[in-house]
């Protein structure tokens, strides 16, 4: 029933360079079961949902079966690791191709966990449980935010023990992505030493991301320009949701503006600009805070190796680059501006905004106020509910505020109603993810996941079975902690 089921690979990365893959078969796994499905999002990819969820589906999601239009590879790319070149690749992830939807969409079908590949190191290749059922979780909520990311289709236990700290539970994870490609995978090309190849890879990656481009001779200038723009809106998205990524390197930061490498990334709680959460991350380089100047750090990586292919003169084509690149800090801003003043129902621009956005968070900051139920708060009319409430400062902010809401065309309530399209009433938080990966993974107990599933597949909905996922977690002596 294989064809049934709906695969209808390409397999258009194979043709680019050898140089740029290598073939790797997942490993076969012991007793794959089934663990959690995305049915709407296997249905948009014109997949069979009932087939794929029987004993022979589970099999394609396990690696077990390899779909016989479809022709595992591992990518190659490089990077820099928390500012360290290294050479990397696909080390326990295997594409399968690209499965070309009843619209003719092309996404990369990619198993992660799936065994050892020709790039593994000293690595085992496999997963575990948690985090993939973490990763799932995670980038579900990012796409309901409406945040461009890469998707999850299904998790299988692979009914093996992963040893780590202690044994684990083996888990496969399905990713769904526009492509695979990263900086890091640009990074990788200039160091082949080889212009055509690099050029293969940029011109394979204008035609997959910007096929509407002009050939011309500006193209890959043109190429760069629009990965600033997109990642510079990417990142503002994430500021304005309480997003840390985590772990920005450049392997991880994709060339289609897509969110990828959901490791240790969490949502931020109370407002505080240097929030890190990944226990790898001891500098804090990759602190809320500093995501956007990160970004641009990462796009100077991207900037670098395309220089060849940017100019013939070396010294004119890093020029050409670092004027664009320079345009990432206004990108960044106008994004993130836009949204704040959204978020606050401003819909007209007045020079002051952004001092009345900064005003704002300097005394969430001061009062520790949880950054989604502030905003969420003062959507519903309840200033009352903020950490700042009663305080002189607070109050003052709030009478220019509502000023400022008064001096626009549309009405007050209109504004309040415009604030819900974009102030999430709900968030995946670190103890209701961590409580449903309990029961999980040591129970066996799906229902928790699929609760939460459910209710973040709607963020924006302010219903009233969200109202117990907004509560905030009993106060701990620990700050919250994440594991890649
Ligand atoms: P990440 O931190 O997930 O971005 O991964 C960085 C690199 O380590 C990538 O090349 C991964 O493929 C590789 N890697 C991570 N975990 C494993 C593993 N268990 N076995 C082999 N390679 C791995
Ligand atoms: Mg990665
Ligand atoms: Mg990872």
């Amino acid at each position: 029933h294989i064809n049934e089921m709906g695969w209808n690979f390409d397999k258009s990365y194979t043709r680019l360079p050898e140089a740029f893959y290598e073939k790797a078969e997942p490993a076969t796994v012991h007793s794959p079961e089934l663990v959690i499905f995305n049915k709407s999002l296997a249905e948009t990819l014109g997949l069979n949902s009932d087939l794929l969820q029987t004993k022979e589906g589970v099999e394609v999601f396990a690696g077990n079966q390899v779909p016989e239009n479809a022709a595992p590879i591992a990518q190659a790319y490089a990077g820099h690791q928390f500012g360290h070149f290294t050479m990397l690749g696909d080390g326990r992830a295997v594409l399968f191709g690209e499965q070309i939807t009843p619209s003719g969409e092309r996404f990369d079908i990619q198993l992660k966990g799936s065994g050892r590949t020709p790039f593994s190191r000293r690595g085992d290749g496999r997963a575990t449980l948690g985090p993939m059922l973490r990763e799932y979780i995670i980038s579900e909520a990012m796409h309901a935010l409406g945040i461009p990311t890469n998707r999850s289709l299904a998790v299988v236990t692979t009914g093996e023990t992963v040893i780590r700290e202690t044994p684990l539970p083996g888990a496969v994870l399905t990713r769904v992505a526009a492509s695979h490609l990263r900086v890091g995978t640009f990074e990788y090309a200039l160091r082949l030493n080889d212009v055509e190849k690099l050029q293969a890879l940029a011109d394979y990656a204008i035609e997959r991301h910007f096929p509407e481009m002009e050939q011309n001779g500006k193209r890959y200038l043109t190429l760069f320009e629009e990965v600033v723009k997109r990642q510079a809106e990417l990142i503002a998205n994430w500021q304005l949701v309480g997003f840390i990524h985590g772990v920005m390197n450049t392997d991880n930061m994709t060339i289609s503006g897509e969110t990828i490498d959901y490791g240790p990334c969490a949502f931020m709680d109370e407002y505080n600009p240097a929030t890190v959460f990944s226990s790898i991350d001891v500098q804090g380089r990759y602190a809320y805070q500093n995501q956007p100047a990160i970004g641009q750090w990462n796009l100077a990586r991207f900037a670098e190796s395309l220089v060849p292919l940017l100019h013939e003169k070396p010294d004119q084509a890093v020029e050409l680059a670092q004027d664009i690149l320079g345009t990432y800090e206004k990108w960044y801003h106008h994004h993130w501006l836009t949204g704040m003043r959204k978020k606050l129902g401003i819909q007209n621009e007045e020079e002051r905004d952004e001092k009345l956005v900064e005003d704002l968070l300097g005394i969430m900051k001061e009062h520790r106020a949880d950054y989604t139920n502030t905003f969420r708060a003062l959507t519903l009319d309840k200033p009352e509910d903020t950490a700042m409430a009663g305080t002189a400062e607070f109050k003052q902010w709030y009478a220019q505020w509502q000023k400022r809401l008064e001096r626009q065309e549309i009405l007050k309530t209109s504004a309040y109603q415009l604030m819900k399209e974009v102030n999430p009433s709900i968030i995946p938080r670190n103890h209701r993810v961590e409580e449903a990966l309990e029961a999980a993974v040591d129970k066996g107990d799906y229902s928790v996941m699929e609760k939460l599933l459910d209710v973040l597949s709607d963020p924006y909905a302010y219903s009233s079975d969200q109202e117990e996922f907004t509560k905030l977690p009993e106060p701990s002596t620990f700050p919250y902690r994440t594991y890649c």
